[in-house]
């Protein structure tokens, strides 16, 4: 196994334990993958993440039509990774969580609007809503890709959670806990009369600002925290 392969994995279960002790996800809740060259590594299913370890993780083709035997086996939704990484070289990991106030406003059925400037980070001016489709389906994956299209980063899976990517695992889980903060936020803002909404210019001009914020000039997570 290249070193490179080691630290993702182990960057996965970093990211599984981090998303659960921030209040992302609970149990066997959400998943993570990571691009590995011409491979993902992918989250088991249904294993919580103190009994998540980098051996577990399950490495699989992405050109492949099925996962790899196994034990251990995939996510549940591995093909809604899959798809992803195969749909956009632009992105390195995707992660999915149950994040609460996500999950509140997806249950309700409430894209997040441009009510923060923030909004920009995740490549469009709304936080999309996915259709229904039922959990580790193809019809899910596809609605996905479909509505994430060239440039979206993140969205809302109704009835479901939320889905964030990035092209590196750090900024894929920087996103989630970012559109967790604006479904918050947005959920507040509704008890008070609801949103002044930001125009959709002004959420391009965000976006090309972000390209020259932060030290280096360049958008970066706090990806140690
Ligand atoms: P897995 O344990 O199979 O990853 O499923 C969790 C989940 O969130 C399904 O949508
Ligand atoms: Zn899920």
């Amino acid at each position: 196994m290249s070193a490179d392969e080691a630290r993702s994995r182990r960057a996965v279960v970093a990211a599984m334990r981090r998303l659960e002790a921030r209040g992302l996800n609970r149990g066997t809740a959400g998943n993570v993958s990571v691009r590995c060259g011409e491979r993902m590594l992918i989250t088991p299913t249904g294993l919580p993440p103190d009994r998540l370890r980098p051996e577990l993780v399950v490495a699989m083709d992405l050109a492949a039509d099925a996962p790899p035997e196994g034990p251990p086996r995939p996510s549940s939704e591995w093909r809604l990774h899959r798809d992803l990484l195969r749909a956009r070289s632009d992105i390195g990991a995707v992660v999915h969580t149950h994040a609460p106030w996500c999950t509140v406003l997806a249950c309700c059925h409430r894209p997040i609007p441009a009510l923060h400037y923030m909004i920009a980070a995740t490549g469009g001016p709304i936080v999309p809503l996915v259709p229904y489709a039922t959990f580790g389906t193809a019809e899910l994956s596809e609605a996905v890709v479909r509505t994430l299209g060239r440039h979206g980063l993140a969205c809302l899976l109704a009835n479901h959670g939320a889905l964030a990517a990035g092209p590196d695992l750090a900024r894929a889980l920087w996103l989630a806990e970012e559109v967790e903060e604006l479904a918050r936020l947005y959920w507040a803002s509704l008890q008070i009369g609801g949103p002044v909404l930001l125009p959709e210019a002004e959420i391009a001009r965000v976006a090309e600002r972000f390209r020259h914020y932060g030290p280096g000039g360049a958008r970066e997570p706090d990806a140690g925290t």
